[in-house]
């Protein structure tokens, strides 16, 4: 079945995406490495600990935020050059 990426409104077909995240925000697979690669530098900017609970939540919420499904301040790489 095809879907409508959340993030880039591309279509793609679901079977490519096998990660339950990723299907969670209907997110083609390029989005989805995109995030992930962008989570990692979340983890490393807000210092994230993911043992904790606390901490596993705001990952969720810059998760969110992403995808555009909670307004918010999401975290830029280069603060500078927008
Ligand atoms: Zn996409």
């Amino acid at each position: 079945m095809t879907q409508t990426c959340s993030k880039c409104n591309n279509t793609f077909d679901e079977k490519l995406v096998d990660d339950p995240g990723a299907q969670k925000y209907s997110s083609c697979p390029s989005c989805w490495n995109e995030w992930t690669t962008h989570a990692v530098m979340v983890i490393n900017e807000l210092r994230l600990d993911m043992s904790l609970p606390e901490h596993r939540k705001a990952l969720k919420k810059q998760e969110k935020i992403f995808f555009g499904l909670e307004q918010g301040e999401q975290i830029q790489k280069n603060p500078d050059n927008p």
